[in-house]
Order: C-alpha cells, then sequence, then structure tokens
C-alpha cells in the first residue's frame, strides 16, 4: 500500500486504521473514480471504483462522492444506484448544491440562482463573437460548463475566454469555476469546501481522507487543513490523483498532498489497499 509521504498523513491513515468508525472517505469523481474523457458525457466510472468504494464504505463511518456534476448524472455515470455495499452512499453534486442519498434515492437542491437564466441566453452570442462557437456548453441547470477541450487550441480558446465569461459571472452574480480546458459559471457560496463541512459536521466523523485531481478541488483540500490544523484529535488525508493534464492542479494539489495516486487507476489500486488492510485489522 501506498503509504503519505507526510507525518500529517501518516497520522491520520493511522487513525484511520484504529478508528474506522470515526473516519469518512470523500472523493471527487471525474479524474479519480472515472478516468478523464475528451466529451464529459462519456465518462464512465473506473471499472474497480464501486466495488472498493463498497468495501470501504463497509469498515467507515460513511462514504461521499463530492463532484461538480449535477448529483442525478454522477449517481448514473458511476452505477451507484442500488449498488451493493452503497446503501449508505451520499452524492454531493453541483460542488455540494445537491444531495443524493443511496439511502432514498432522492435528490434534494436549492432553486437554481437567479443569474442563470441571463447568462444561459448570452452564452451563444458571446462564443459567437469570440469565435469559438464549436466550444460545447453543458447545461447543468443550476449551472452552465464551458468545454474547449474538443477545440483545435484548447489553450488559446480557454485564455480568450477567460476575462468575457469573467464579466458574464460578475454581471450575473454568479461565480467562475476554472477546470481543465472548461470555465463553469455557477451560483456564488457552494464550494466543495461547504460540502467537506457539512459532512464533517453530520458524520462527527474525526478523520477524513479526500481525494481530489483538478482546481475545483482546492476548496476540499483548504476544508481538510483548516479541519486537522484545528485540533489534536482531528485527522485529515488528502490524497492527489496526478493528471498531466492541469499544470495549476499539480501545484495546487499536488504539493500539498499527503499522498500522490497515479490517477484513477492509483486511486482506485489504493482504495483496494486500504479496503484490504481494514478488512484484515478487524
Ligand atoms: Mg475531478
Amino acid at each position: 500500500m501506498q503509504t503519505p509521504t507526510t507525518d500529517i498523513g501518516r497520522a491520520a491513515l493511522a487513525a484511520l486504521l484504529e478508528d474506522p468508525a470515526h473516519a469518512l472517505l470523500a472523493s471527487d469523481f471525474d479524474g479519480v473514480l472515472a478516468p478523464i474523457v475528451d466529451d464529459p458525457d462519456t465518462a464512465h466510472v473506473h471499472p474497480g471504483a464501486v466495488a472498493a468504494l463498497s468495501r470501504v464504505a463497509a469498515r467507515l463511518r460513511g462514504v461521499a462522492v463530492v463532484t461538480g456534476r449535477p448529483a442525478a448524472q454522477a449517481v448514473s455515470l458511476g452505477g451507484f444506484e442500488g449498488a451493493d455495499g452503497l446503501a449508505d452512499l451520499v452524492v454531493l453534486g453541483q460542488y455540494g448544491v445537491e444531495r443524493w442519498e443511496a439511502a432514498t434515492g432522492e435528490i434534494t437542491a436549492p432553486e437554481p440562482p437567479p443569474g442563470i437564466e441571463p447568462a444561459r441566453r448570452r452564452v451563444p452570442g458571446l462564443l459567437a463573437e469570440l469565435d469559438l462557437r464549436d466550444a460545447q456548453v453543458e447545461d447543468k441547470g443550476r449551472a452552465l460548463a464551458l468545454h474547449v477541450r474538443r477545440l483545435p487550441d484548447p489553450d488559446g480558446a480557454l485564455e480568450r475566454l477567460r476575462r468575457p465569461v469573467a464579466e458574464l459571472a460578475a454581471e450575473n452574480d454568479l461565480h467562475v469555476e476554472p477546470g481543465k480546458h472548461v470555465f463553469e459559471l455557477r451560483a456564488v457560496g457552494f464550494d466543495k469546501g461547504d460540502a467537506i463541512r457539512t459532512l464533517l459536521e453530520e458524520t462527527g466523523a474525526t478523520t477524513l481522507v479526500y481525494l481530489g485531481d483538478d482546481v475545483g478541488d482546492i476548496p476540499a483540500y483548504d476544508a481538510v487543513e483548516a479541519y486537522r490544523n484545528g485540533g489534536a484529535q482531528r485527522h485529515g488525508l488528502l490524497i492527489w490523483s496526478e493528471s498531466d493534464e492541469s499544470p495549476a492542479a499539480a501545484e495546487a494539489l499536488g504539493k500539498r498532498a499527503d499522498l500522490v495516486v497515479p490517477g484513477p487507476d492509483g486511486a482506485i489500486a489504493w482504495l483496494e489497499h486500504l479496503a484490504d488492510r481494514l478488512e484484515s485489522s478487524s
């Protein structure tokens, strides 16, 4: 099993193995449980993900998926509904705005932010003006994602979009979430850090493992660090699912992580090894 490279990470893993009933594992979806693909609609969960998560879930206080995707989409792509051993899974979608619980099969969420509708109407014209008509607009209902991954020069397209998208967001009281060749416009005031704080509060867990791969995971990293710095009995383990697609993620997450795993294959292998350890010690 790959062990954390930091003292604080090793302490967190030890705490988890010592007292799994007070440990929570939360993971991003894309780039951790599912390989990144050009068309986000065709993403597929790693074939070993559900089995690994369910083995871990059987021993821990809880397991959650925290994603920028709509919760229903992550549940569907992940095959989480009715999955063996995941009867208590929680999927926090759209950065925690939406919540799906396997126990009920229902999604709860607030109304979409009022700025989404005017932004939605404006986006096609904006893309036309920037000569980026072929950018892919993913309408998430409560958020709009502009994908440039499939354009001939995705990095150049992203740069051209940066300022106009920031202006559009400011005009409509929305937040811009940057990602791998994507800008997402969404409600202000929800990020993965909020999702992590909510999970900690409602479960009473004292050890939290978080797996992420991209800059949208930075607030979750911040929340885990703030939590574990808040008391000797609090533990947090930050895992980065490595990707060479995003230098910003390498800078923001890679350098802060207690453990780096080689992409989704490495993340799933690590979860399997964790399950082995949990099963052999009980
Ligand atoms: Mg991701």
